[in-house]
């Protein structure tokens, strides 16, 4: 099956972008503040999981020039991790700038730009990829071949333990670890009290990454899914009413 990995760098670390660009966390761009979405556990504004333009062969939003923003509360204090909503937004609807971030708002994902996007073969069948979704409908839980716990965009998904999702709507899955360029300049790089390597964001604090062994590779902690887990979405390109689903699923 066809895959597409992100090239990911720290945002705040590469020049700002004037317009939209395929984005893990942060703030999104072009969305109308008035419909950055709440959760309908805690009330609070939603952090921003990812958002993804249209594209024919990589993210099929059932329309030219739409957008896809997809939230999930991590608000720990309430024990909110799995509220999340989808919004497909027209380009005529785009504002053209970032959106202001909602008072309400707990604290937002670090921001991670998609500088690139690479095509790739999983290695896994389409008979295989159709028999991993029949495999969760019979007994609920599905492990690919794939080692590798990769953010991706279509592909197959490395493993799912739960009842949901089809094989005809799969998207994308996110690590709760993202691969990123190091791309950060070298004093912003600390250690904390347990020798853990943090990054000092200017921004947004401490955020804690790990230097791969591979140069000039880190990987930032991004997101709450348990232990180890990964995000799975799903999207019904319809073009009147495109709907998405969300899950996520730990080890
Ligand atoms: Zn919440």
């Amino acid at each position: 099956m066809k895959s597409f990995v992100p090239t990911l760098v720290m945002s705040e670390c590469w020049p700002e972008s004037f317009s939209f660009v395929d984005q893990y966390g942060g703030r999104p761009w072009g969305l109308p503040e008035a419909l950055w979405p709440s959760c309908s556990s805690c009330g609070r504004a939603m952090p921003l999981l990812a958002q993804f333009a249209h594209h024919p062969k990589r993210i099929d939003l059932g329309r030219e020039g739409r957008r896809v923003y997809l939230f999930l509360c991590q608000n720990e204090r309430d024990h909110c991790y799995e509220d999340h909503a989808f919004v497909f937004l027209e380009a005529e609807q785009c504002t053209g700038r970032w959106t202001e971030r909602p008072t309400s708002a707990s604290a937002l994902l670090p921001s991670v730009t998609v500088v690139g996007w690479r095509e790739k073969e999983d290695g896994i069948s389409p008979e295989d990829y159709v028999r991993f979704f029949q495999r969760l409908e019979e007994g609920g839980k599905a492990w690919s071949s794939l080692s590798e716990m990769e953010t991706k965009l279509k592909g197959t998904p490395t493993f799912i333990q739960q009842p949901g999702g089809d094989a005809a709507t799969f998207a994308g899955q996110i690590d709760c670890f993202l691969k990123v360029i190091d791309n950060i300049p070298p004093e912003l790089w600390q250690k904390d009290q347990l020798g853990r390597s943090i990054y000092q964001s200017p921004t947004e604090g401490p955020l804690f990454m790990s230097r791969s062994k591979e140069e000039g590779i880190a990987y930032l902690d991004f997101v709450n899914f348990g232990d180890s887990g990964m995000g799975y979405f799903f999207i019904r390109p319809d073009r009147e009413r495109p709907e998405g689903s969300f899950f996520w699923d730990c080890c």
